[in-house]
């Protein structure tokens, strides 16, 4: 297994968070403290309302924009919605998909997650699918069968070449925002599943080309173990992204495994 052969991505969300006057501040910090960094792609997935302030104070550096969720029809009546083309169309590059917050709070399936990304895709953004068990199901010993059904199912009819274009979040519910992360050890060990379902969904080369992060607590000081692993291949950062400081600390540990 030779991690050059895929993206280390680093990406924050910012969930809920940063008015328009917050994100500029944040994005400005950043900046100059990620400038140097190679090899590692960094993303800032923010919430609707920031993605234009984003996408301007970003401008000409190597941080990217991505969002935190897109609807799966194009456009028509969907109150609140947003279309993966009027993302695209602001230069927005990335989108969370599937998020665990989305799925528990918001109703959201592996179909409509399967439909959110197929059209991500077809509107040239770059999805970033998530993955994870409850803590019940990790405590019944399910944590292979729910992550396998949901790579089966979250990336149905997806060509390899379009899957290549994707990268899967592997977040453990209970790790996220809980303070709770997973040890190297399991994050490793499921990041291996996943790409062992990639490969028998696709083939060798195209699981050994996606990158696949982990999530759930992910901070300044465990951020190293973490991707120091060999199918970890960086992370999704919530409450840590909103720090600047620690954020850069997750991206230069990933710069350097
Ligand atoms: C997330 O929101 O994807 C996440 C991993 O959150 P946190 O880092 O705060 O656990």
């Amino acid at each position: 297994m030779n991690k050059n052969v895929r993206k280390a991505i680093i990406a924050g969300n910012w969930k809920m968070n940063k008015t328009r006057p917050e994100a500029k501040t944040l994005l400005e910090e950043l900046k100059p403290l990620v400038a140097d960094v190679k090899g590692v792609e960094i993303v800032a997935c923010v919430p609707f309302t920031n993605l234009e302030t984003a996408l301007a104070v970003t401008a000409g550096t190597n941080i990217k924009v991505g969002a935190e969720n897109c609807h799966f029809e194009k456009s028509g009546a969907f109150t609140g919605e947003i279309s993966a083309d009027m993302l695209a169309e602001m230069g927005v590059e990335y989108v969370v998909l599937g998020h665990s917050e989305r799925r528990q709070y918001f109703g959201e399936t592996d179909e409509t997650v399967n439909k959110r990304t197929k059209a991500a895709l077809a509107a040239g953004l770059k999805p970033i699918v998530c993955v994870g068990e409850l803590l019940w199901e990790r405590e019944c010993d399910i944590t292979e069968e729910v992550i396998a059904r949901q790579i089966k199912l979250d990336l149905f009819g997806i060509s390899a070449e379009d899957a290549k274009k994707c990268t899967i979040a592997y977040e453990p519910v209970w790790a996220i925002g809980t303070g709770k992360t997973a040890t190297a050890e399991q994050a490793e060990e499921v990041c291996a599943f996943i790409r062992a379902q990639l490969e028998k969904k696709y083939d060798k080369a195209t699981a050994d080309s996606m990158t696949i992060q982990y999530g759930g607590s992910m901070n300044a000081k465990n951020a190293e173990e973490l991707v120091k692993k060999p199918n970890v291949d960086g992370g999704l950062i919530g409450g840590a992204s909103l720090k600047a400081p620690d954020f850069t600390a997750i991206i230069k540990a990933a710069e350097a495994n």
